[in-house]
């Protein structure tokens, strides 16, 4: 057999994709990353990229953060691997539930530790369905959750997810109902106010609960600002107008916190960014600043008195991943809280966020670029074909996807989602690496347009 030789065409030939345009793998080949320098990342030529992606929203402390590799080494030193099962749970587990209900919203609460966002979310699922199935109400089963809005891969959570790239596996499963994307810009109707909008999608949530039955919904999901359905901030006053809706009819409110937690939208929660208080909050990605694998279900007082309940009359919760609760990503997620919230990684979003609305605001002037929106540091540009009446582009390879393949070409990366370019940099960031990102950004953009 012939072994391909450079790295490209060993990756090429040896891994299945996952989440990848493959028109564009075959057009430009692939980037084989050997190391990160701060922001950047680096490939088996010794190119450097900007990557305004940080990873996939993970990486907020940068590549080569000192602090998180000796956090990990010296875990890895004392202790490496263990469950959070039978009785038993590492010193580091503890630490990390105490940890993580001080710095939630909530005045009390109670971890859950999964491997991934996704597995989170699996998780949170399950545990609604067994309290309520516990409480006497075993058909409380239906999830709500909106289109566009992206909870994970799992059966569960992709079929949480409203994308409609998941029909390919003959998902949603039964029971999982989407409702309208809180996007003004693109589903508000002519004439239609930002008020008007949100209390059509009050209205639209109410005749759900209405048609379906209160008693059959155990659970409504809901990211703060939507990550991959193309950071889409929600309608003003959104949260307000549902959450009345949603306690009325004993619905629990969950919010997917794996990419708005821990300073992504500028303070700790994007709950609290956008004040309104959950039942529970789903973490990942951010909690250990993408150094371990690692997802978190930290559930309210309520919850948490109602689950621990459910528990006892059966005397087990029986879940659970053979890693949760591992040492050495509660070492490292403890140390990770600590870098963000100490070492002005927050500050740093909150302080340079004008500074990046600006650039943006400058560059969706642009006759091809509809909308710019976001918060913090996670932020898109929407590409148009016509501006007014805001028609996308049609074609095989997407426009998105070619300006993103020729940021990188010039090395940047960013995120092609839709019709968007998703820039969500680590917190790190500079002014100076802001600046490279916009000069870069805009060098693709003319290039392409
Ligand atoms: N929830 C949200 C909001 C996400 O953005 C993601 C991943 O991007 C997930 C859940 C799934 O997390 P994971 O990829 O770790 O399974």
């Amino acid at each position: 057999m012939n072994q391909p030789q450079s790295w490209e065409a060993r990756a090429e030939t040896y891994s299945l994709y996952g989440f990848t345009d493959m028109p564009s793998v075959h057009q430009r080949g692939t980037v084989v990353v050997t190391h990160g320098e701060g922001p950047y990342i680096v490939d088996v030529h010794g190119r450097r990229y900007l990557d305004a992606n940080s990873g996939l929203w993970n990486m907020v402390a940068g590549f080569d953060h000192r602090g998180l590799i000796e956090a990990a080494k010296a875990q890895y030193d004392r202790f490496p691997g263990y469950h959070a099962f039978f009785g038993r749970m590492s010193d580091q587990t503890v630490m990390l539930s105490e940890k993580l209900v001080e710095v939630s919203p909530f005045e009390s609460g109670r971890v859950f530790y999964t491997n991934s966002g996704s597995e989170a979310n699996d998780t949170m699922v399950k545990m609604l369905w067994f309290l309520h199935a516990a409480e006497g109400k075993p058909q409380k089963r239906k999830i709500l959750t909106r289109w566009n809005a992206y909870h994970g891969v799992t059966a569960v959570s992709a079929s949480m997810t409203g994308k409609p790239y998941n029909s390919v596996f003959g998902l949603p499963l039964p029971g999982f109902i989407h409702l309208t994307c809180p996007h003004y810009w693109r589903y508000g109707e002519e004439g239609e106010t930002e008020e008007q909008f949100v209390a059509r999608l009050a209205r639209e949530l109410e005749d759900t609960i209405t048609r379906e039955g209160a008693d059959t919904i155990a659970g409504f999901f809901a990211e703060p600002v939507m990550g991959a359905g193309g950071v889409i901030p929600p309608a003003q006053g959104y949260f307000q107008a549902i959450l009345p809706i949603l306690r009325k009819h004993d619905i629990p409110m969950i919010s997917d916190e794996v990419i708005c937690g821990f300073g992504r939208t500028g303070s700790t929660w994007g709950c609290l960014t956008y004040d309104f208080m959950p039942d529970a909050i789903i973490s990942s990605k951010n909690l250990t600043a993408g150094f371990f694998p690692m997802g978190a279900v930290i559930l309210g007082p309520d919850l948490a008195k109602r689950v621990e309940a459910a528990v006892e009359a059966i005397e087990e919760f029986p879940h659970g991943f053979t890693a949760s609760g591992h040492p050495v990503g509660c070492a490292i997620a403890l140390k990770a809280i600590d870098v963000v919230m100490n070492e002005g990684l927050a500050e740093n979003v909150r302080r340079l966020a004008p500074r990046f609305e600006a650039g943006l605001q400058r560059i969706a002037d642009r006759p091809n670029i509809g909308e710019y929106r976001g918060i913090g540091f996670m932020w898109a540009l929407e590409a148009v074909k016509d501006k007014p009446s805001k028609t996308p582009f049609d074609g095989n390879l997407s426009v998105s996807e070619r300006i993103a393949n020729t940021c990188t070409d010039l090395g940047l990366i960013c995120r092609p989602l839709g019709q968007s370019i998703v820039l969500c940099p680590p917190f790190i960031l500079t002014e100076a690496q802001m600046d490279e990102m916009f000069e870069k950004l805009e060098k693709a953009l003319d290039k392409v347009f």
